[in-house]
């Protein structure tokens, strides 16, 4: 089966679409296959990096330990400038391309350089002078000496919810903003530098008091600037350190204007989004990969598991889908690209951005995980063994629909964007070409019609609904 052939390798993939994929690229691909896979599974397979808290003279350090390889394998994106491209050329795609072949092979891999470009941005969007010259710098880098970033907003209390569960306070004592709280789950902790949702102090609740600030690792004199209370155990994504962080007294920047707290924040999550539905499909593709390595040599019944009808129907049905999933993922990239640079008071383009955006994160994320089972079940016995990396994939895909935002919050926040902004009108004029009966605007129009509770009540089934109209009339747009 010809189709078969592009989920053999991610670049394939990339290709089938028209995306380029540059030599670099390929390379690194080739190392995955050669080097990396191994590397990754080891780490998957060790668990939960260790914690050093204090040196031997009991000070306090909060250094994470992982074994030589783990950075190999991290600063190989960053030497193909995974964070300093997008940047440097105010192009992001080179980012989502490096993004979907590290997922194909390690998709918690994607997690440091995702939360790395999302305190990059708004670095240089909104740092202030000089603040934003001294760390723009040091995260541009093509080496081991590069700096990471993190985003930090999730409390104990919730992180859906986050006008009413961030505690975090923020207070200015004239040179910096003073940070005391806490924030339970932290990616990629130990990062130099963090972008950290907090209150104003002596504000009510709600998200109009909230900032988004900038924390580095170390304060003015070199002391620790954030604790790491802890290492998170999680199912998968154990590439990347997930840690409960302290905040003492801790020196902060503010980005950005005091009013626009909680759009600057919106705009880090819709990076992470994006990279979140891209990644997915990545991983959903290594899943169909991993079923049809097996299916392929597999006897039952006379012939190969891959030569019955029904499998073969299966197969086809998968990579079909994946194929609408990519096109999700990937219009949401083009259009992330468009509108990065934007902020507030946004454009129409913006809303069907951020419309499409949660639909690709829903839906994408959804599929990855019904790919992964499905796999799984192609694997049957074998593929529920840790030794063979099949479930790996299914624990992998766990995350991704909860972490960025569960699917409540994508499907409840699109109703917002198409009921407040309008939003399915703008991403209709977009796509208009390849919508000759206007779903899109009969969906939205719809959603628009029911009233609030209602609306709330049947979020899933509409922004289901809508997510599987916009893939199918965007395979048009990349495959016709
Ligand atoms: C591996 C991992 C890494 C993470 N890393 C980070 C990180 O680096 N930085 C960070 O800030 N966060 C991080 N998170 C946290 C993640 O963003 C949160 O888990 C997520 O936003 C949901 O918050 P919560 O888990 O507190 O669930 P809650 O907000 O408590 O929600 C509980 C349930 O209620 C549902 N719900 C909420 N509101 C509604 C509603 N209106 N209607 C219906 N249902 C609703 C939710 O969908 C969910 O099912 C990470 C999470 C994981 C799993």
């Amino acid at each position: 089966m010809e189709m078969l052939d592009i989920v053999s390798k991610p670049s394939k993939f990339l290709k089938h679409f028209k995306v380029d994929v540059e030599d670099e690229l390929e390379g690194y691909e080739d190392w995955w296959f050669e080097e990396g896979l191994k590397i990754s599974e080891n780490i998957d397979r060790l668990g939960t990096p260790h914690l050093r808290m204090f040196d031997r003279f009991g000070n306090r350090i909060d250094e994470i330990l992982y074994p030589k390889e783990y950075w190999d394998m991290l600063y190989r994106g960053y030497k193909l400038g995974v964070v300093a491209d997008p940047i440097e050329s105010g192009n992001l795609l080179k980012f989502f391309k490096i993004g979907y072949i590290t997922s194909f092979f390690d998709p918690g891999l994607y997690c440091p350089y995702t939360v790395s470009l999302s305190t990059a941005i708004p670095i240089y969007k909104y740092a202030p002078e000089g603040i934003r010259e001294k760390y723009l710098e040091r995260m541009l880098g093509r080496d081991e000496e590069v700096w990471q970033g993190a985003t930090w907003m999730t409390e104990a209390k919730g992180g859906s919810d986050l006008g009413n569960t961030v505690e975090t306070l923020a207070e200015f004592d004239g040179k910096f903003w003073i940070l005391n709280g806490e924030k339970y789950f932290a990616s990629n902790v130990g990062a130099q530098l963090a972008v950290v949702a907090a209150r104003f102090k002596g504000e009510g609740k709600g998200v109009r008091s909230l900032g988004l600030f900038l924390l580095p690792r170390y304060r003015e004199n070199g002391e620790l600037n954030y604790f790491v209370r802890r290492i998170k155990d999680k199912i998968g994504t154990r590439s990347v350190p997930t840690g409960e962080v302290e905040l003492k007294n801790s020196q902060a920047y503010l980005l950005g204007d005091k009013n626009n707290g909680i759009y600057i924040i919106l705009e880090v999550l819709n990076i992470s989004r994006v990279a979140n539905a891209v990644g997915s499909v990545a991983l959903a593709q290594r899943a169909i990969y991993e079923a049809y390595i097996f299916a392929k040599e597999r006897f039952a019944f006379g012939r190969k598991v891959l030569e019955h009808p029904l499998m073969k129907r299966q197969f086809y049905d998968r990579i079909s889908l994946i194929m609408k999933a990519f096109a999700l993922a990937w219009e949401s990239a083009i259009m992330l690209n468009g509108v990065f640079l934007e902020k507030p008071p946004y454009s129409n383009f913006y809303h069907a951005f951020r419309l499409l955006a949660h639909l690709a994160k829903f839906w994408t994320a959804e599929i990855s995980v019904q790919t992964s089972k499905w796999s799984m079940e192609v694997n049957a016995g074998m593929g529920v063994l840790g030794e063979y990396g099949v479930e790996r994939l299914l624990r992998e895909a766990m995350i991704l629909p909860i972490w960025e935002g569960t699917p409540h919050r994508q499907v409840l926040d699109a109703v917002e964007v198409i009921v407040k902004k309008d939003a399915h009108k703008h991403l209709y004029e977009h796509l208009k070409d390849y919508d000759p009966e206007g779903e899109i605007l009969k969906i939205g129009e719809e959603i628009k019609s029911l009233e609030e509770e209602k609306r709330e009540t049947l979020a899933d089934i509409y922004i289901s609904q809508l997510a599987e109209r916009v893939s199918n009339i965007l395979i048009k747009k990349y495959l016709s």
